[in-house]
């Protein structure tokens, strides 16, 4: 091959969109000679598939991918699989390192196993007699439905397809191939826009006055095979290409690119996969579903993914190919009617089907073409499915005994769980609205909220603090960040396995598809079902549990399992109830962290101890100040300009800090309650300055005096004495204690007689006394001494004593270098990393929103560090701030109570470094707990 003709092969697709999300030439890799001069040979690069023999498994899954390694290992288990090779993701990120351009090394490689392919399927690569067409599909580590892109019928060309016609007596099939061929290739991989090939379509569908595809003859569709053909010969100035092999490496590099399309790169960023990891192209030898009537193609599961419920679960469409059911274009027919139409298929495919989830351990997503009434497997993998399938698979599984506890506890992904706290729809304003369509349910949930209809529109009114739904004709993978913001995601077309059914599902996101009642005229925002027509912004509702859609907002309420916590069902009424506690429970046999709930106030205790906390770690008491009738004394607190005044007013609140303290002890019934005092900055408390500025205006201009309005302008005049530059970084936390010990008297003294009450009623109680934001250990002995005098004054007074614990939170950065000082004056350790991530990085909490994202665009933070730990940085800080404590105080408790304590990656962290416990808000708790259980498993 000459040097010239290399050249215009490995030439990046031409779509704009697609070159400019391509990386940047790695450093030194700008000349395409240099590096073909120092790239070493990089071993096995391609694996084999076919015969009943395979060279890869699913231990090769970073290479293989999730479809590579699922063929290879389908293939040596005897299974109808079509033979073909697995090009590693290694060649995927080899490629990127060489600018975007496949290594001559790779299509000499590749060639060999062409060759090997065309000896074991008996069919020759560009044979006019007998052709070899391959597939060639994207497949990564993990699945990203519909993210990347794939190519059918490769090696057709104007000879081949006579060849294919010849062979199978079936000119329209092959012609029919040929332009479904030209139409992908076209688009994938030369960046001609979809539109242009369905143009043509239907044009000449109108010329031969039919409305369906499947309609035009042979005659016609070499029609449309000549108008797609001058497309190409328009845009790229060269002829469609003839040569297989030149076709197959230009696939073969356009799948490559499709890894950094802005969707994939869209759809990682949600689901925190790395851009390293690349994908996997897969080539496999063609067999055909549309060859006609006794041919069909198809997904399925093992059980169902919306519900759980153990059934045998699929879709297939009769003479199609591949991508027609996924792709969501016609909707599909249930797989119970294949049993119908071709008996024995249906029998083997289940048979296979379920011989794969027995193999796997866990439900199978799998794609099937039956070609002349033959079976061939195409693909398997384990099954996307929601929390709520996830918790009814695990707990099924177990049950059948196909699988251990501990191997349940390892199938939920822990995120998931959240989706069955989701709330209801408050039933009664639900069954007022008439349904006015159904769908496939195909993500539970209740949506609620305005209609918009395009991705775009979803993001910008999310933005405004809408809630929207997303209705789509049919959502595609460009959607996706439509899909993220919606409450729901509402299609007409589409059936349980397209696009908007999986990706919504997997988001936990409630989904409706294939709701062929709705006709969604997307470009004049409008939704008409029968007489009724709804504009952008009307409020729609719809039941993804159930399919119904109805017109109007409707109230939700809490989920199934929050009505049992809350007594409203009992246990034995919720099955999923049943299950979740079951799972949990086995769970927590394996988790060395513990686990406790941030919660202020007694019914939010309530929740997180049925939900499995086993204590508070973290109370954060200002949060009572905010109780009905407790500003307006708090705010005489503040305002006091003395300290009688202001133990007056603190007078008045011990009682009612009492109380509440009270209440949360006792629902935690002696479990441990960690209780922080007061942190944020005091001006707080007090009315917005703007407001109070409006309101004094306003009265000035009407009453030349009265009361009100000087109260006001006292307000005002020491809420401008306290507003500050930096509140983050101000008068908060120990230094607002420090300046006024009184408040710490007030807050210990209220803890302690809440305790002493109980006690003397007998009941078990464990306070630990938390002080916030120290840097340095006189902050904490001066704080200590009040402590131990004010307990002491109260448990005397009690005639009770009451063990109690004392500590500090952990989260300013000196704190963590000075840890072993503290550890000295403390019996316990709570790391704030809501605090230790804004000063370790200095990003404001307040602000940081303004360029977060903006980093994780440009991918300089891969997520965002307050919501998951940045195990590098902060989480370096917790693990120095754990050893120095305990170099002083061996006995140190330890624990986390930053938003972090909620969310699963960062609690595999916090299981690394030694933590006792972690503390998340009440609804994560069972997220934690799962966490901690698979973090432990995997510590081993
Ligand atoms: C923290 O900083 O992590 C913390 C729990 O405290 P707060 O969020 O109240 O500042
Ligand atoms: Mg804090």
């Amino acid at each position: 091959m000459t040097k010239r003709s290399k050249k215009q092969i490995n030439r990046p697709p031409r779509t704009s969109q697609r070159s400019t999300s391509q990386r940047p030439v790695a450093k030194g890799t700008s000349s395409k000679s240099s590096i073909q001069k120092k790239t070493p040979r990089f071993g096995k690069t391609i694996y084999f598939f076919g015969d009943g023999k395979a060279e890869g498994d699913r231990q090769l899954l970073d290479l293989l991918g999730g479809k590579g390694a699922g063929l290879a290992e389908m293939t040596k288990a005897g299974l109808p699989v079509p033979p073909g090779f697995t090009i590693s993701t290694k060649v995927c990120t080899r490629y990127y390192t060489n600018g975007s351009k496949s290594l001559a090394a790779i299509d000499s490689e590749m060639n060999k196993h062409l060759k090997h392919l065309e000896k074991v399927s008996g069919a020759e690569f560009g044979s006019s007699d007998n052709p070899l067409l391959v597939s060639v599909r994207s497949g990564s580590k993990f699945s990203m439905p519909g993210m990347m892109d794939t190519i059918l019928n490769l090696g057709l060309n104007d000879a081949s397809v006579e060849g294919l016609k010849d062979r199978t007596g079936n000119e329209r099939f092959a012609v029919d191939s040929y332009r479904r061929f030209i139409q992908m290739f076209g688009n994938v991989v030369i960046g001609i826009p979809k539109e242009a090939f369905e143009h043509v379509l239907d044009v000449v569908k109108k010329k031969c006055n039919v409305r369906a595809d499947n309609e035009l003859n042979a005659k016609a569709l070499r029609d449309v095979v000549r108008r797609y053909k001058k497309i190409i010969l328009k845009e790229t100035q060269q002829a469609f290409p003839q040569d297989p092999h030149r076709q197959l490496r230009m696939a073969r590099d356009a799948v490559f690119s499709s890894w950094m399309n802005p969707r994939a790169i869209e759809y990682r960023r949600i689901y925190n996969i790395s851009d390293e990891i690349g994908t996997a192209v897969n080539v496999q030898m063609m067999v055909f579903g549309n060859t006609g009537n006794r041919s069909a193609t198809g997904v399925g599961f093992t059980r169902n993914p919306a519900t759980g419920r153990n059934e045998f679960f699929g879709e297939f469409l009769v003479n199609a190919q591949g991508e027609d059911v996924v792709a969501g274009i016609r909707t599909p027919q249930p797989i119970a009617n294949l049993e119908r139409l071709m008996p024995k298929t249906y029998a083997q495919l289940k048979r296979i089907a379920l011989r794969l989830e027995r193999h796997y351990r866990d439900i199978q997503d799998f794609e099937f073409t039956i070609q002349d009434e033959r079976l061939y497997m195409l693909q398997t993998r384990n099954g996307k499915r929601t929390g709520y399938a996830a918790v009814v698979i695990a707990t099924d599984l177990v049950a059948e005994k196909r699988i251990s506890q501990k191997e349940a506890v390892q199938l939920v992904d822990p995120e998931s769980l959240t989706q069955l706290l989701a709330p209801v729809f408050e039933s009664q304003s639900w069954n007022l609205l008439p349904v006015i369509a159904r769908g496939l349910p195909a993500s539970p949930g209740a949506a609620s909220g305005q209609v918009v209809f395009t991705a775009e529109d979803a993001v910008t009114w999310a933005k405004l603090g809408k809630s929207v739904l997303l209705v789509r004709r049919e959502t595609v993978p460009d959607d996706i960040h439509g899909m993220h913001v919606a409450q729901g995601v509402l299609t007409a077309t589409g059936g349980m396995t397209s696009h908007a059914a999986v990706v919504g599902r997997q988001m936990g996101k409630p989904s409706i598809v294939g709701a062929g009642d709705l006709q969604i005229d997307e470009a004049k925002r409008q939704l008409t079902v029968g007489n009724q027509t709804l504009e952008e912004g009307e409020f729609l509702s719809f039941n993804g549990l159930t399919g119904e859609i109805k017109v109007g907002q409707v109230k939700s309420q809490p989920s199934e399992i929050l009505q049992v916590l809350s007594g409203v069902l009992s246990p034995l009424s919720s099955d999923i109830y049943q299950r979740l506690d079951r799972l949990l429970k086995w769970a927590d046999r394996y988790r060395r962290l513990g686990v406790r709930a941030n919660a202020d106030l007694p019914d939010q205790a309530l929740v997180a101890k049925a939900l499995g906390a086993e204590g508070i770690g973290l109370c954060r008491t200002e949060h009572m100040f905010f109780g009905e009738g407790r500003i307006p004394i708090v705010q005489r607190m503040i305002l006091a300009t003395n300290e009688v005044d202001r133990r007056k007013a603190l007078d008045e609140l011990r009682p009612l800090q009492r109380d509440d303290f009270y209440q949360v002890f006792k629902k935690m019934e002696g479990h441990p309650v960690t209780i922080r005092l007061i942190d944020p900055p005091l001006h707080e408390f007090l009315p917005k300055r703007e407001d109070l500025m409006v309101d004094i205006a306003r009265m000035e201009s009407t009453n030349k005096y009265s009361e009100r309005l000087e109260a006001s302008r006292t307000v005002l005049r020491r809420l401008e004495q306290l507003t500050e530059f930096n509140p983050m970084l101000g008068h908060r936390g120990v230094r607002l204690a420090i300046t006024y010990p009184e408040i710490t008297e007030m807050q210990v003294g209220a803890i302690m007689e809440a305790a002493c009450q109980l006690a003397r009623e007998g009941r078990k109680v464990v306070p630990e006394i938390m002080i916030p934001l120290v840097s340095d250990v006189r902050e904490l002995q001066y704080q200590k001494r009040i402590v131990e005098r004010v307990a002491s004054e109260i448990q005397a007074s009690f005639g009770t004593k009451v063990k109690y614990l004392f500590g500090t939170m952990i989260e300013v950065p000196r704190a963590v270098l000075t840890a072993d000082q503290i550890a000295s004056e403390s019996q316990f350790f709570s790391f704030g990393t809501n605090d230790l991530t804004q000063l370790g990085y200095g990003f404001s909490r307040d602000d940081a929103g303004k360029f977060l994202q903006i980093y994780q665009e440009k991918k300089i933070l891969e997520r965002d560090p307050f919501q998951s730990i940045d195990k590098v940085g902060i989480g370096e800080l917790v693990s120095l701030g754990v050893e120095r404590g305990r170099r002083t105080n061996p006995t140190l408790k330890m624990g986390i109570c930053g938003e972090h304590g909620g969310d699963a990656a960062s609690v595999f962290f916090f299981d690394t470094v030694g933590l006792d416990y972690v503390s998340a808000s009440p609804y994560r708790v069972p997220v934690a707990r799962l966490a901690a259980a698979q973090a432990a498993l995997k510590a081993g």
